[in-house]
């Protein structure tokens, strides 16, 4: 496809498992941008809190908490086998242990800390500096690029979602089950959309995607006709 368009910034926000990432990262391909998997920034520093034991169910150490964030590096580094960009935890890469059930069922409050968003904002705004950018999250058309130009909101059907996801989690072999996946889901949405700081919720200039019956070209293609269309 011809690329007519130069340095915006394209934000995708919406609920969980609605297959943001996965339209975000081929839009990003079919423009040459960078894409930025924003909840894998708080699923890494959910994973660290994990594995510093700094997280009890909803009780937090936030103190240790704190001091760990100061000196966090969370990075993104392409796999040359799958082609597919994996998160980097201080240097080590932690992809895998992230996207488990552990760190989805602690990862909501952990990011309704004030200290974590304001360091995890402040990384993916310097990511976006030059533009070109696809990022996708709950937050990133209402507060970390409010000047994006151009905003989506994407969500499913609940049930729609957790299938998705549960396809996915047992094809890599986690061993779950379909009700535990639609209740995480819920309970995410929940806490991400009534948390004081940043809630999940449409932009008024964003343009909602629901997704529940198209497949990944047909999403594809509506959001690059958008774009073509700015
Ligand atoms: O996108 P993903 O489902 O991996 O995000 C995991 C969690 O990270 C969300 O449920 C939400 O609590 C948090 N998140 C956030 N703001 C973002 C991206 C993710 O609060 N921009």
């Amino acid at each position: 496809m011809d690329n007519k368009i130069k340095d915006i910034v394209i934000a995708f926000d919406g609920h969980s498992s609605c297959g943001k990432s996965t339209v975000a990262k081929a839009v990003a391909k079919e423009l040459d941008y960078v894409f930025i998997d924003s909840g894998a920034m708080y699923r890494a520093v959910t994973y660290l809190a994990i594995k510093k034991q700094l997280i009890n169910g909803k009780k937090i150490d936030i103190p240790s908490l704190k001091k760990a964030v100061d000196f966090i590096k969370i990075g993104f580094v392409k796999n040359n086998e799958t082609g597919q960009q994996e998160t980097f935890l201080n240097g080590k890469n932690i992809e895998k242990e992230i996207r488990g059930i552990e760190v989805s069922e602690s990862v909501s409050y952990i990011s309704e800390l004030d200290f974590v968003r304001t360091k995890l904002v402040a990384l993916q705004q310097e990511m976006g500096i030059n533009k070109k950018i696809v990022m996708d999250g709950r937050d990133i058309g209402t507060v970390v690029f409010p000047d994006a130009e151009l905003k989506f909101f994407m969500t499913a059907s609940a049930d729609v979602r957790a299938q998705r996801r549960y396809k996915e989690l047992t094809e890599k072999g986690d061993d779950v089950t379909f009700e535990e996946i639609k209740q995480n889901l819920e309970k995410r949405d929940y806490i991400d959309q009534n948390r004081e700081i940043s809630p999940l919720k449409k932009a008024d200039d964003a343009i909602v995607l629901d997704n529940s019956s198209l497949t990944p070209k047909e999403q594809l293609d509506w959001v690059m006709e958008k774009i073509f269309n700015l």
